[in-house]
């Protein structure tokens, strides 16, 4: 399968990329291993209950971004939650990966997909996939967090320039062990703090679930340290510094974990070129900022640069 551009990753940053191609008339085909779109703007569903167990919030200050959330307000797929320091916090009415899903309508994208290795013959790009799929581009797009990519081209034998890969390895990233806490009825979480607690999140409060839920955030130090510990072990533990000891009201706890959370280092520039030409682009928030806000900014970064060419 050919395609003009090939982009890993249905996250924020490479739907919005893919969404700008496309209005611009480009041809190109959006990949992402998970079974949906949203990457770390993630919303668990089971039975009826539902969880944000990624980002939490926006906050936007780019008039670009601005605008595209105007947008998405209009058409309901996201609203104001609170303001902080009279700046709005914006969240998606049914979930932070339906504003993803929105953005992706009329995109070519293909879930449930691995790339595994990047490969150029000196003209155009193979993507070879877990499942046996391979596709041809004269660009490819990764958007997938950078070790993810580097271990892309690696298995590609694919040379970064020596400046770039420095660059690029220079990039690491926080984990977050996330447990998803349901309760038999609802619990005024507000003022609970805990040391191992970095956010606790009420989706019933949120309005995106219609039975109480609850998010808790592990800190970066507690994940890092309980990161090979029993997950189950981990998530109940997160719960009792949030529930208490007896778990009391607690009716299920599932658990998640976030290998490459947030950036902790970023890229000076907003997207890369890998190469001398700009046939691989590297984007996400490693590079326009460690924030839903930044991933954005890389995207339409790239979209300027891709057209431009
Ligand atoms: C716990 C947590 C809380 C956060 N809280 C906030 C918050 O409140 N506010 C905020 O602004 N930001 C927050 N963030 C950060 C925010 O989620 C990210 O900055 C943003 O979503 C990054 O988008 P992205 O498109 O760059 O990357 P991603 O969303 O990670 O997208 C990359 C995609 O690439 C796919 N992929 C990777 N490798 C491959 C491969 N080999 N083949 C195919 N697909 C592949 C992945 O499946 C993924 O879907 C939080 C993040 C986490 C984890």
């Amino acid at each position: 399968m050919h395609t003009d551009i090939l982009i890993i990753g249905a996250g924020i940053s490479g739907i919005t990329l893919a969404r700008k191609l496309t209005a611009a008339g480009r041809q190109c085909i959006v990949l992402d291993k998970g079974r949906g779109v949203g990457g770390r703007m993630s919303t668990r569903r089971r039975d009826d209950v539902r969880f944000d167990h990624g980002a939490q919030f926006i906050t936007v200050r780019d008039q670009r971004v601005q605008k595209m959330f105007d947008d998405l307000i209009t058409q309901g797929i996201v609203r104001e939650w609170f303001r902080a320091d009279d700046t709005p916090r914006y969240c998606g009415t049914q979930g932070m990966s339906r504003i993803v899903s929105a953005l992706a309508e009329g995109c070519d994208v293909r879930t449930g997909i691995e790339a595994q290795s990047l490969l150029h013959d000196g003209t155009v790009w193979s993507v070879a996939c877990a499942n046996g799929n391979v596709f041809t581009a004269t660009t490819v797009v990764s958007s997938a967090p950078v070790p993810q990519t580097i271990g892309l081209v690696d298995n590609g034998h694919v040379q970064l320039g020596g400046q770039v890969r420095t660059q690029l390895e220079a990039i690491v990233y926080e984990r977050c062990i996330a447990a998803l806490v349901t309760c038999t009825s609802p619990c005024d979480v507000r003022s609970i703090s805990h040391p191992d607690v970095a956010y606790i999140g009420d989706n019933l409060d949120k309005g995106i679930s219609p039975l109480p839920a609850y998010t808790i955030h592990a800190t970066p130090e507690f994940s890092e340290r309980m990161w090979d510990a029993d997950r189950n072990e981990v998530a109940r533990c997160l719960a009792q510094c949030v529930f208490g000891k007896d778990l009391v009201g607690v009716s299920d706890i599932d658990v998640h974990g976030w290998k490459f959370s947030r950036p902790i280092t970023i890229s000076s520039a907003t997207c890369i070129h890998a190469l001398e030409h700009p046939s691989l682009v590297l984007i996400g928030d490693a590079f326009g900022g460690p924030r839903v806000e930044g991933a954005i900014i890389s995207a339409l970064d790239a979209a300027e640069l891709i057209l431009g060419c």
